[in-house]
């Protein structure tokens, strides 16, 4: 078969290979469409990845056409999407299924090989069944969509997970049972930087929660663990999932450290304590995750206006209610940085005068005039960048949650006034990594499938360029060098 072939740093080549080998449990996917993620881009031409041949890409759909055994013959002629992770299902947060912050994942695309290819082989635990209506397109996309709804879910609490999620086994636990695990186990759940003394709900530790191949390290606070500048050769990206802030260069693997609020039960009693109903929202990054982001909250700002409020919607279209108040009622703001991302912008839905260019607007200003002076109730900030950063916490409401999507591009450095404003404002700010897929019936990519079949979302919009397989090297210099806007990249069988 024909595949994409990392052989080195700068080194991709388009050649002839076997067929991926299948193992129990492993079947053969036919690729019928594969983007590319904005990590891609360093992984090929600046970091390299964790071994050499490997075949890169992980946004990936397609066809089983083969299976090693019995048990997975009904997957034969299935249409599946592919959740790039693989998780090692033995480590706490794997117990809790939070596999997304699995120690010791596997990956297809990074660690193994992916989809830039005909074929690729993946564990039938990674895939899902498309519905008939869902094109291989959007499929392609389903990875980075569950990332964006991942992100809001972190941000918004009353969208809870159900199943084991809700319940991590150490927390729900109180003082004396942890004492009575850590002894039964071994572990000390103050030592932190044993690979085996890590819950979940732990923010001091991560470094390896995503590279089980770097050197551990003690962490010694949140901000330092960031150093880990995206050229060192030794840090491959695999966080390539969440970036792509405006201006695109998405950035190695450093994890994202949540500094507040330590969960204490669980995704949905955290988010508890914050305020049910989010007043301005703002996303600040169009890269693929921001756009995609947007999306998924226009959208479910819409779900709500339908399904929670029908009085206030017959209302509206009376022309008896023009804005009303209520659950759905939320502001969506954009910011960004790029003539094309207002096109988008406007093209998902969201009038001209909720768009600030931030070349050409104070944002802050902006911002304060179009949410009652308060700023943000939730912030997105989808770059990764010090600068927006310090927007977030700058301009987030009393009580209001800044939520890190962007990998960072530096170390982060708040000035002391601005640092206030997380005390004296109370901010929950938390991280978002990539995406929960659980089997739960909400699990993130359900989410977004039930969207999909639903024609709730239309992600094909954002897809800006189409190769035939045989040119994607175009899409991957087009990448690189930024030589055309683009969103989504995606590639198809000649
Ligand atoms: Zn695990
Ligand atoms: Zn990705």
């Amino acid at each position: 078969m024909k595949a994409y072939v990392l052989q080195g740093v700068g080194q991709l080549e388009y050649k002839d290979v076997p067929l991926p080998d299948l193992k129990p449990g492993w079947v053969l996917v036919r690729t019928a469409a594969a983007g590319i993620c904005q990590s891609d881009i360093p992984r090929i031409f600046q970091t390299g990845t964790y071994h050499f041949p490997t075949v890169p890409g992980h946004e990936f759909a397609g066809t089983v056409t083969d299976v090693y055994g019995e048990e997975s013959r009904a997957w034969l002629g299935k249409r599946v999407g592919v959740f790039p992770l693989i998780p090692c299902r033995s480590c706490p947060s794997c117990a809790n299924k939070l596999y997304e912050m699995c120690r010791h994942y596997d990956y297809l695309g990074s660690r193994r090989n992916g989809g830039f290819a005909e074929y690729a082989a993946v564990p039938v635990e990674c895939l899902v069944e498309l519905p008939d209506n869902v094109t291989f397109a959007e499929a392609a996309m389903l990875e980075p969509m569950a990332v964006a709804v991942h992100a809001m879910r972190r941000a918004f609490p009353e969208m809870k997970y159900t199943g084991s999620r809700t319940k991590p086994v150490k927390e729900s636990l109180g003082y004396a049972g942890k004492q009575a695990l850590e002894k039964k186990t071994g572990q000390q759940m103050e030592q932190r930087t044993g690979p085996t003394g890590q819950t979940p709900q732990t923010p001091a530790e991560p470094i390896e929660q995503r590279a089980e191949t770097e050197t551990p390290q003690t962490p010694t606070g949140p901000i330092e663990q960031t150093t880990e500048t995206p050229q060192t050769p030794q840090t491959p990206t695999e966080s390539i999932e969440q970036t792509t802030g405006t201006p695109a260069d998405s950035i190695g693997e450093t994890p994202h450290t949540p500094t507040a609020p330590i969960e204490k039960s669980g995704r949905g009693d955290e988010a508890a304590a914050a305020p049910d109903t989010a007043g301005t929202v703002v996303v600040c990054g169009l890269g693929t995750i921001g756009l995609l982001l947007l999306m998924m909250l226009l959208e479910r700002r819409a779900g709500q206006e339908g399904s929670h409020n029908p009085e206030r919607l017959r209302a509206r279209d009376n022309g008896t209610d023009a804005v009303g108040a209520g659950p759905g009622d939320s502001v969506i703001l954009a910011i960004g940085n790029k003539d094309y991302q207002k096109q988008m912008v406007l093209e998902l839905g969201l009038p001209e005068d909720a768009y600030c260019d931030s070349r050409e607007q104070d944002v802050s200003q902006w911002l304060m005039e179009r949410s009652g002076k308060q700023g943000a109730d939730i912030f997105f900030e989808c770059v990764g960048k010090n600068e927006t950063l310090r927007l977030a916490v700058d301009n987030a409401a009393p009580g209001g949650r800044v939520c890190l999507v962007g990998n960072p591009y530096s170390d982060m450095l708040l000035e002391k006034s601005v640092y206030w404003k997380i005390l004296r404002n109370q901010l929950y700010i938390t991280g978002t990594w990539n995406s929960s897929f659980t089997g739960e019936p909400d699990d993130d990519w359900a989410y977004v499938l039930e969207l999909l079949s639903r024609r709730r979302i239309v992600p094909e919009k954002l897809i800006t360029h189409r190769f035939s397989v045989d040119e994607l090297e175009k899409g991957f210099q087009i990448m690189r060098d930024k030589a055309e806007d683009y969103v989504k990249i995606m590639a198809f069988p000649s």
